[in-house]
């Protein structure tokens, strides 16, 4: 039941845990595993006056200490989706693979907006699954060593939306009953649940170090973002590998978001409306990006596209006004003196205090590719059993999606 992804649902299979293992019955605990959106562990360091990763480090002390097993950073998800859209972008413009603009597909507050009010947008929607569900996926059948069906796998989410989203029929492990993601919380879950058993002050909690799942391959490997805003990188990513592959102009993400080697940067209406263009050396536009944030943007980006008057080649949708940072499930400050604005700000510039990966560089990433999807191409044939999903057209009534406003 979606109701029932709360952090009291953790806390009872952790307490459910317990029981079992002093009852002697150590086969009858599932494994617990929590995997924690970098935008959560972002607003929490704002929160706590903490780095990043000094957050991450305590954050995974207070999960392990209550009895959580691993815990996992969304990252390697993240990258692994990044390198399917790209590649999905290049086959849509090259090989007709599919129309054009591709949208952007790892929000569920806009994708259950389209399934719901405008499903003649669903063909242009990316079929690429979100970090959430890659993670989910790489969790259960590649990242520990019990069955799918005993391990019980909680991602830690900057909005509610996510819990919709795991709770999907197309988010089962293929021919069962078992899902990806059990349960998810939002941030501000994990404050309570932190708090319930006394650990709700971070700057005085011990660090451990993080699990990594690829350290075995690359120790090296640490807390890291993608070149972008705090809502994945999507934009940045797909542009650099686009101008590589149809230009060959050696652009990487961090040069698109620094707005160099070619792309002009423009704010169209609002903050929440950015139009990124590549401008070719001969002075033509090589390809036309967008960002379009919060329901506003996106309907106006809906409207153009049912009239066929979207211009744009790939356009990253979010349905949060300020993209992730901002989800509803965000913890908010205890002093609002300085406005939402700040604390948006503060919670952006504690995300991007991260250091840039591109995922091309991550040499473990690939190799995990290979070893878990038979293949580093993670387009390749069997790959999308995982990497992939499908949307549906829903009969048109009032989206569950919560996009909560200051
Ligand atoms: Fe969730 Fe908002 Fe991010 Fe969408 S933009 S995934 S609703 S936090």
């Amino acid at each position: 039941l979606i109701t029932a992804q709360s952090h009291r649902e953790l806390a009872q299979r952790l307490a459910a845990n317990a029981e079992a293992h002093a009852a002697g019955r150590p086969q009858d605990a599932a494994l617990v595993v929590v995997s924690v959106a970098p935008q959560a562990y972002a607003a929490l360091a704002t929160r706590h006056g903490l780095t990043v990763t000094q957050t991450a480090r305590r954050v995974t002390a207070a999960l392990k200490d209550l009895g959580v097993e691993l815990v996992f950073d969304t990252g390697f998800a993240r990258d692994l989706s990044l390198l399917r859209i790209a590649r999905e972008f290049v086959a849509r413009r090259t090989r007709n693979a599919g129309p054009l603009p591709l949208l952007a597909s790892a929000c569920p507050g806009w994708v259950c907006y389209a399934e719901k009010t405008h499903d003649y947008a669903l063909p242009y929607v990316s079929t690429t699954r979100s970090p959430q569900q890659v993670t989910g996926a790489l969790v259960k059948t590649y990242l520990t060593p019990r069955s799918p069906s005993e391990v019980y796998h909680v991602c830690v989410m900057p909005c509610y939306d996510k819990k919709l989203e795991a709770s999907r029929e197309d988010f089962r492990l293929p021919g069962t009953e078992v899902r990806e993601v059990d349960c998810v919380i939002a941030t501000h879950e994990l404050e309570l649940f932190l708090a319930d058993h006394g650990r709700a002050d971070l700057r005085q909690a011990p660090e451990v170090p993080l699990d990594q799942p690829l350290s075995k391959l690359d120790p090296e490997l640490g807390l890291a973002r993608a070149a972008g805003t705090s809502s994945g990188g999507y934009l940045e990513y797909i542009m650099a590998h686009a101008a590589r592959e149809l230009f060959h102009i050696p652009l990487d993400a961090a040069a698109v978001e620094r707005g160099e080697g070619g792309i002009q940067i423009r704010t169209v209406r609002n903050a929440d409306f950015r139009e990124v263009t590549l401008i070719l050396p001969d002075g033509t536009v090589g390809l036309r990006f967008a960002a379009a944030y919060g329901f506003r943007n996106i309907q106006t980006l809906v409207r153009k596209l049912k009239l066929g008057r979207c211009s744009y080649d790939f356009v990253e949708v979010m349905a949060c006004p300020s993209g992730c940072i901002n989800g509803g499930g965000q913890p908010k400050p205890a002093d609002m003196s300085a406005g939402p604005k700040a604390w948006i700000e503060a919670c952006e510039t504690s995300y991007r205090s991260l250091p840039i990966q591109a995922p091309v560089d991550n040499t473990a990433l690939l190799a995990v590719a290979e070893e878990w999807l038979g293949n580093p191409d993670v387009t390749a044939p069997g790959a999308d059993r995982y990497l992939a999903t499908q949307y549906h057209a829903l009969p048109k009534e009032p989206t569950a999606a919560t996009v909560v406003g200051w």
